[in-house]
Parts: C-alpha cells; sequence; structure tokens
C-alpha cells in the first residue's frame, strides 16, 4: 500500500498512527438496497434474512411448533390472531435490525387497540409496534417506544396501510457475577427518523410495572414479534450481529 504514514503520532491508546498504512481496513459489504411501497428492497450481503416473503422458515412459535402467522400478498406475512407470538429459530445478541410494518386499514378501535404488535430484541426487550397516525395513546406505549420506559423522540408514523420502517441498533446489557454492568442501549430509526440515541434501557420489558435487572440474561436471544390480536403486516426482515464488530 502506497497511501498512509509511519511518521505520523499516535492515536490515543498506542497502537496506530494518524493515517496509519498499516492500519487493518474493515470489510467490504454491498449494502442493499431501499424499499419503496409497492416492493421490499435488499438487505445488506452480510445480513442473515429473517423473512423475505418466502417462508416462515426462520420462525417458531414461542408456544413451541410452528409459527402461525400467515403469508400474505406482498412478500408479507401477518400476525394471525391467536396464534401467539412468533421468534426466531435463531438468537442474536447485539444487533442491527431491520423490518418493515403495516397496520391494518380497517380500524376498530383506538389506543392500544390499533394496529398493536411489538418487537422483541432479545425477546425480552420490547419496540412497540402501533398505528399511532391520529391515534393517540400513551407516551410510553407509542409507535416506537420502548414499551413502558421511554417515548420514541418524536411520533413519525406513517397512516395504516403504508408500510413503515424500524432500524434498530441494540447493545445487550452486560453482567459480571451476576450483576449489572452496562445496561442495555437502544438506537431506532422509525421511517428514517431517530426516535431513540442510544437509549439505555431499564430492563426486559414489564406492563404495568417497573423494569429492572435483577435477574442477569444471556448474551443472546431470539428476535420476537408480539401477536397482540391485530393483522399487523411484516415484510424484508434482517439482521447484522455487532459483536466483536469494533473498530480496529
Ligand atoms: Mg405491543
Amino acid at each position: 500500500m502506497t497511501d498512509g504514514y509511519d511518521d505520523t503520532p499516535f492515536l490515543p491508546g498506542g497502537k496506530w498512527r494518524i493515517h496509519d498504512r498499516d492500519r487493518p481496513v474493515p470489510p467490504i459489504v454491498s449494502p442493499g438496497s431501499f424499499s419503496s411501497q409497492e416492493s421490499q428492497g435488499s438487505p445488506p450481503d452480510d445480513a442473515v434474512v429473517l423473512f423475505d416473503g418466502s417462508n416462515l422458515d426462520a420462525w417458531v412459535s414461542v408456544r413451541g411448533g410452528t409459527a402461525g402467522w400467515k403469508l400474505v400478498a406482498g412478500n408479507s406475512m401477518e400476525t394471525v390472531r391467536g396464534t401467539g407470538d412468533i421468534r426466531t429459530k435463531r438468537e442474536f445478541g447485539s444487533c442491527q435490525l431491520h423490518l418493515e410494518w403495516k397496520a391494518p386499514t380497517a380500524i376498530s378501535a383506538s389506543g392500544q387497540g390499533r394496529g398493536n404488535s411489538g418487537v422483541f430484541l432479545l425477546g425480552l426487550y420490547e419496540v412497540q409496534i402501533l398505528d399511532n397516525f391520529e391515534n393517540p395513546t400513551y407516551a410510553d406505549g407509542l409507535a416506537g417506544a420502548i414499551y413502558g420506559q421511554f417515548p420514541p423522540l418524536v411520533n413519525a408514523c406513517l397512516p395504516p396501510g403504508v408500510w413503515q420502517t424500524f432500524d434498530i441498533v441494540f447493545e445487550t446489557p452486560e453482567y459480571e457475577s451476576g450483576h449489572l454492568k452496562n445496561p442495555a442501549t437502544m438506537t431506532l430509526f422509525h421511517n428514517g427518523v431517530v426516535a431513540h440515541l442510544r437509549q439505555s434501557m431499564q430492563g426486559p420489558t414489564k406492563h404495568r410495572a417497573l423494569a429492572d435487572y435483577q435477574t442477569a440474561h444471556g448474551p443472546k436471544g431470539p428476535i420476537v414479534l408480539q401477536d397482540h390480536g391485530d393483522p399487523v403486516q411484516f415484510r424484508n426482515i434482517w439482521i447484522r450481529e455487532l459483536a466483536a464488530m469494533q473498530a480496529e
């Protein structure tokens, strides 16, 4: 390599010089493409595809057995009321997660009863999915909320029947000898708008109760999608694991 220098000051830490010619360069990733309302985009080429519309093979019911949700038009799947939450067979730790969801156009309720679902990181930490387009509810239950803890910074909801995106960066909590060392954090873009910025979370999600980290859990867990009884649709779900992905 001809570019770079070997006579510049060392950066803090002393491992690499400024513009160091020997510093490893990052891997090349082909970044895929964005979705439109009409068609789903493609994931980065190093992503694990969790759902691309062809089947539910990556998913099972949290109750055990096959996932009871159904494939629908538009490379999508839809919650089937009463079949229960679904989870990925694989488990993941710190990650970048992309998913797209669409609230039902048939409106029969308000507040938490309209297009309710959710996505759980590690199967424990819920980001709320809800139709909050001209549908008020309590702040920490809005779409994009870290449910029961932190409202989203903005309400970036699109109308029901329109595809919406969540891009999540999640960091698992760290425990040391069973005690919390670092809490879980969440960064969320809702439809491209920052809704959480490395928000420290208070513990695994609870309903009408304080979250805490009293019970240590493992560094990995499944991605879970919630059956809250509403026919919410999903498409184009992919994940990139971030463990050990720190710049050299
Ligand atoms: Mg929910």
